[in-house]
């Protein structure tokens, strides 16, 4: 497995492997790598004939009063599960490599990024279109995997990827899920014990809902009503949204409805979390 911490060695890399005329699968990450990280790698693996995984702490996607400083990390542990599911190359930059002091230039989606997280976190999508813009410049991937785990930044980086005539498949990945349900998150390892145990929570909340939409029930506000029941009655839990939005557009939906994604984000103490689940008819 090749490091490659400059962005001349990512893209000499890169030219090398697709000047042979093989395929790259990308995923991006913050690392603290989980099995949600590694299934990503998987859905690239599956797409492409090398895998670059990035792990970047991108400082441009934190607030001024966010975690960055804090924000879980541990490379070697990292590392070690990349060389194990034989990714080809890792890249990790530093700030200072990615963003030259007098770096002007930011990329933004301003519709799909204004509702959910966007209201909470007016800078973060910003961050993350820049970051992954220049990620996709450098590794020149074919194909990249993210997670449905962070559901409007899938639909984002989609949209941006069309809108920008990027040459680059985007693949969802499906949300992967601690025995109790609890969404796979490297902010996880920020909960305390009783708080782990009431973040059972945010997917009970989703199963609610599920059942109800299962049971025939369309309307949107009712299935928000029924994650956010569950939610309350965690202890210490305190709700940033409960919202059904349209899945591909991230609309507001009104009336009765064939199609939602059911997000929410809940924070316990210092520790905001995220799930989301989709409704099909
Ligand atoms: P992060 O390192 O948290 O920025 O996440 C990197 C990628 O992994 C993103 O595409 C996330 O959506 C994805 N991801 C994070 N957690 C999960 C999960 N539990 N299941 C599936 N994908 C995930």
């Amino acid at each position: 497995m090749d490091v490659l911490h400059t962005k001349a060695e990512m893209r000499a890399w890169s030219r090398a492997r697709r000047g042979g005329g093989q395929r790259i699968g990308f995923v991006p990450t913050m690392g603290f790598l989980h099995d949600g990280h590694l299934s990503l790698i998987d859905r690239a693996r599956a797409a492409a004939d090398r895998v670059v995984v990035s792990i970047f702490v991108n400082p441009t996607q934190f607030g001024p009063n966010e975690d960055l400083d804090r924000y879980p990390r541990d490379l070697q542990g990292d590392l070690r599960q990349c060389r194990e599911r034989n990714v080809d190359a890792v890249f990790l930059p530093t700030p200072a490599e990615m963003y030259p002091p007098d770096a002007a230039t930011t990329v933004h989606v301003p519709t799909l990024a204004g509702p959910l997280c966007g209201r909470d976190r007016p800078t973060h999508f910003a961050g993350v279109c820049t970051i992954v813009t220049k990620l996709f410049n450098l590794v020149q991937p074919d194909v990249a995997a993210f997670g449905e785990k962070d559901f409007q930044q899938l639909a984002i980086v989609r949209r941006m990827t069309r809108d920008l005539d990027l040459a680059i498949e985007i693949v969802g990945g499906p949300i992967v899920r601690e025995p109790d349900g609890l969404a796979m998150s490297s902010r996880n390892a920020y909960l305390t014990p009783e708080q782990r145990r009431e973040a059972v929570a945010l997917s009970k909340g989703l199963a609610a809902a599920r059942a109800l939409w299962d049971a025939g029930g369309r309307d949107p506000r009712a299935l928000e009503a029924a994650a956010r029941a569950a939610v309350e009655g965690a202890d210490g839990a305190e709700i940033d949204y409960v919202e059904a939005r349209h899945p591909d557009d991230l609309t507001a939906l009104e009336g009765q409805v064939d199609r939602a994604v059911l997000a929410l984000a809940v924070r316990f103490g210092g520790t905001r979390l995220i799930d989301n689940a989709v409704f099909t008819a």
